[in-house]
């Protein structure tokens, strides 16, 4: 609680545009709700750079004594192809392509998702709520906005009447949208949807004879629409009005605005104090998107099994390479970018190792609490990781003329730079250190080599279920082995 009022954090409100004194409603506590991945396909770098940036948020807050209830959602239904409420649900799709059970491919990629995050070091959020486990919500949620007079039913569909609610609330506030233009600009629907307005946005599909995701409701069997979810589950785990609501760039409208809608009709409440939007991570400076197929895939960067890529990157060095980029500015991935940043990365880890080996002198030659106090103005300040990361170089090259004897710390100096520099690395950054050897590179080596021999002794009997799931099983914890005439040897990627 003490350093929670030594900090004073100002944040971007999407909302109001603006950097934002943080107060939150109910300090210590911290209410923040992220939009998480939808689970019919693997995440891309693209998903994992948004995932990282909060990360950080949620690292830093806890870091300086708030304590964070952070929800983030699993999208396992009623996400549509299309935004526009129309298409077949991305989930049940993939189970129809695939002769799956839609749960199956939920299963299947948020096992892989959370694999993906635990390798970037990504902590798990407090809750992370699906939405097929908040029906019920979600259907009382409809009824209250139906009992407001905001949403209608048609041939067993709710839809959100955007007109109505303009009469009451401002609409398109987060993204900027004009809606009268919009509304002006768009056709008269005349019978081709059944919408009043093609503004208007479903909160309950009825659910065709071939939908296979489909629940019993007041309205008939269906589905609940994709902006639902998260107003429902926010309300449920962190209340009517909370703190902070994050998601990527391209949410902010539909998705957000209509999050913003239906919480506000139902409870005459803005629901969100502070709104914050992460930018797209580029690939050949156009968005990486699953649908276009403009991606690269975590385990391509970590094998380095991409023409693009010329050698792997390990996933700490991915992460650095993130955060070196503020979260609200697009980002493109290169070959060239990620092997600029392994080196800084390096940079840093051997600044920790330094900094715990340096001998310490009568008197300090410069202030080590200005230096990192530094590193928190950064962090401070919207979450501005490159300032951070370019505060802690400087401090890296002071702790370098240590030891070359032009700097000096004393001893007491030298602990405090030593704890808050690896508090501030490894904790807030949640940068680790790669090369897991370096510790007990002999015990580490020689436990390879218990693996790498019974490897080969199973290929020897020609047991290849139990040689194949060594490999595989070193490959899925980034240890890759590669065999030549000379034997079998070992990257850690
Ligand atoms: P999805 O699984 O498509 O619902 O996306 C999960 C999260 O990843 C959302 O917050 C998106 O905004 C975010 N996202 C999608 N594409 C990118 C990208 N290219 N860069 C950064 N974030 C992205
Ligand atoms: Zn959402």
């Amino acid at each position: 609680m003490k350093q929670v009022q030594q900090h004073t954090i100002m944040l971007f409100n999407s909302l109001t545009g603006k950097k934002e004194r943080f107060e939150p409603l109910n300090p210590p506590f911290v209410g923040m709700y992220v939009c998480g991945p939808t689970v019919y396909n693997d995440v891309h770098l693209g998903n994992c750079r948004t995932f990282i940036s909060f990360d950080v948020v949620f690292r830093y807050l806890q870091h300086l004594g708030y304590k964070v209830r952070y929800v983030r959602n699993i999208t396992d239904a009623g996400h549509l192809e299309n935004d526009a409420d129309e298409g077949e649900d991305k989930i049940a799709k993939k189970a129809r392509l695939e002769q799956l059970e839609p749960m199956e491919v939920v299963q299947r990629y948020t096992v892989g998702f959370h694999r993906i995050m635990e390798r970037f070091n990504v902590l798990p959020p407090s809750i992370e709520p699906t939405a097929t486990g908040h029906i019920v919500e979600q259907i009382q949620m409809i009824k209250k906005i139906i009992d407001k007079g905001l949403a209608y039913e048609v041939n067993g569909s709710i839809y959100f009447d955007v007109r109505k609610y303009m009469e009451r609330e401002s609409y398109g506030e987060l993204s900027g949208r004009n809606v009268d233009e919009l509304l002006a600009g768009t056709r008269e629907l005349e019978g081709q949807s059944e919408k009043r307005n093609s503004l208007d946005f479903a909160l309950w599909k009825k659910a065709l004879p071939t939908h296979i995701m489909r629940w019993e409701s007041p309205w008939g069997e269906g589905f609940p629409g994709w902006h639902l979810e998260c107003s429902a589950m926010s309300t449920k785990y962190l209340g009517e009005v909370f703190d902070i609501h994050g998601g990527g760039m391209d949410l902010k409208f539909p998705h957000h605005e209509c999050e913003i809608a239906q919480c506000t009709a139902a409870h005459n409440k803005k629901p969100v104090r502070y709104w914050m939007h992460a930018n797209m991570l580029t690939l050949n400076g156009k968005r990486m998107s699953k649908s276009t197929g403009n991606t690269l895939l975590p385990q391509e960067i970590f094998s380095g099994q991409n023409p693009f890529l010329s050698k792997p990157y390990s996933p700490a060095v991915v992460r650095f390479f993130m955060l070196q980029a503020h979260y609200r500015s697009t980002l493109d991935i290169s070959d060239e970018a990620l092997a600029a940043a392994e080196k800084g990365f390096r940079r840093l880890m051997d600044t920790l190792t330094l900094l715990s080996d340096l001998r310490p002198s009568e008197k300090s030659s410069f202030d080590v609490r200005l230096s990192v106090q530094k590193v928190y103005n950064a962090l401070n300040d919207d979450f501005n990781t490159p300032v951070a990361i370019a505060e802690l170089f400087e401090i890296s090259r002071l702790v370098n003329l240590i030891k070359m004897g032009q700097e000096s710390l004393t001893a007491q100096d030298l602990q405090f730079l030593s704890d808050a520099v690896s508090k501030l690395i490894l904790d807030v950054l949640g940068l680790e250190n790669d090369q897991a050897s370096v510790n007990e590179p002999n015990k580490f080596d020689a436990v390879i080599q218990i693996l790498i021999d019974i490897r080969n002794k199973a290929r020897a009997d020609r047991n290849f279920t139990l040689s194949d799931s060594i490999r595989d099983q070193l490959l899925n914890v980034g240890i890759q082995l590669k065999d030549s005439k000379d034997g079998t040897t070992y990257t850690v990627i």
